[in-house]
């Protein structure tokens, strides 16, 4: 600690670096506003970022010269004359596809530099982890079908993202466990992209959902909302202040594997109690194969036997209910832990699970709200949105269209610097 009175040469106030999410250059929240408005006039854009009309004009000036932007007549307000001129973004710029990399099933989208959905598609794979190259040969396969579709050729993608399940370092490219894969420790970004020839970017599944909301869905107007997905296990993505938060490892919010049993149920991640352990497929597999006196030797695939268990419980079987009612009162247990540690504006409940409508039952919700801290204030409201892999492969295309603008918008400050 410092003597009052010394002289402070270190400065004082968070170091923020340069260019880093808080201090974006000008260029890139002009393009951003342009992207996230569709069309927009200059004089509103230099209003909303508070920046003069000449600062708005050199800027967009740049990047219709860097081909990312383009003019739009927009009609004229009845008998006000001359038609008025805003700007949007030039979809025919550049092409991107994202894909989500699953147990059961790899889907795919082709988007375009505006975010319009060109193609989707999807190929079935044998369930269980694959190896390096099986998956990157598939990955590959889906590409060539979904660019086929989409009427280019997949040397005319600019960029790929992909979702993969389990736990994903996002900026280093690595994927240090996931179900899908055989080995651990994978570079599966720079290894995707020498075999596709175009640069990948990967991240956890669960961001990806919370991206496709971000860009395309409910989450648009929202600075703080948490995405949490029930599939083969359970996973959240994490917007805050309209950015993926991630954690200083990239390694964060793994609600699936947060405690809510001292000494519990064993989990796949080799630790007891997590709240997975009590809420995904294989919890719910576990207590299944009791419940419907299977042996383990003639168990059906898991995807089965939850089908099996759900019309049980539907036709007013009380241990197939009791199941499903307890894996919703865990989920409602760590629904209200976000609460009280993030207090988020909404949140979404999404993934292939959510058919399974006991999970999120209306007394499992009021359970949630019972275990919120009580402050009197109205909790935040929670969505169901069981819209599948192609949402999720759309979130995927979306983290490809950040980083393609990203590396664009440096392009057309090198240009406009010449
Ligand atoms: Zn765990």
């Amino acid at each position: 600690m410092r003597k009052a009175g010394t002289e402070q040469r270190s400065g004082c106030g968070p170091l923020i670096t340069p260019w880093s999410e808080q201090m974006r250059p000008l260029r890139q929240q002009v393009f951003e506003r342009i992207r996230a408005h569709g069309l927009v006039p200059r004089v509103q854009l230099a209003k909303d970022l508070g920046v003069s009309p000449a600062s708005v004009t050199t800027m967009t000036q740049e990047l219709i010269e860097a081909g990312l932007i383009a003019e739009t007549a927009t009609p004229a307000a009845a008998g006000r004359g001359r038609p008025a001129v805003a700007l949007g973004v030039r979809a025919g710029a550049h092409v991107v596809a994202g894909l989500k990399l699953s147990d059961r099933e790899h889907t795919a989208v082709v988007v375009d530099f505006a975010g319009n959905m060109l193609a989707d598609d999807a190929v079935a794979r044998e369930p269980g982890p694959a190896t390096l190259d099986a998956l990157l040969t598939s990955v590959e396969e889906l590409l060539a079908k979904v660019c086929a579709k989409a009427g280019i050729a997949p040397a005319a993608l600019s960029g790929v993202g992909i979702g993969v399940p389990g736990f994903v370092d996002h900026a280093e490219g690595m994927v240090h466990w996931s179900s899908t894969l055989v080995e651990r420790e994978v570079p599966l970004a720079s290894a995707a992209a020498a075999r596709i020839g175009c640069p990948v970017a990967i991240d956890n599944d669960a961001n990806l959902v919370a991206l496709a909301e971000l860009w395309f869905g409910a989450g648009r107007a929202l600075a703080d909302f948490a995405v949490v997905t029930i599939e083969h296990g359970v996973g959240m993505g994490f917007v805050m202040n309209h950015r993926i938060y991630r954690g200083a490892q990239r390694l964060g919010m793994e609600l699936g594997h947060t405690k809510v049993q001292l000494d519990g149920a064993l989990c796949r991640c080799g630790q007891r109690g997590c709240l997975e352990a009590y809420v995904a497929d294989y919890a719910l597999a576990r207590e299944a194969l009791t419940a419907l006196n299977l042996n383990h030797r003639q168990s059906p695939s898991m995807t089965v036997l939850l089908e099996s268990l759900y019309q049980h419980a539907k036709a007013g079987n009380t241990t197939a209910r009791s199941i499903f009612r307890r894996a919703g009162r865990y989920l409602a247990m760590g629904l209200a832990n976000v609460v009280n540690l993030f207090d988020p504006a909404l949140i979404i409940l999404s993934g292939e699970r959510m058919k399974y409508d006991y999970l999120y039952a209306a007394e499992t919700l009021a359970e949630m709200q019972d275990l919120v801290i009580n402050s009197g204030r109205p909790r935040p409201p929670i969505e169901i949105h069981a819209w599948g892999d192609l949402l999720w492969a759309h979130g995927a295309a979306a983290l490809a269209l950040g980083e393609v603008s990203d590396r664009a918008l440096d392009g057309a400050r090198e240009m406009a610097a010449q």
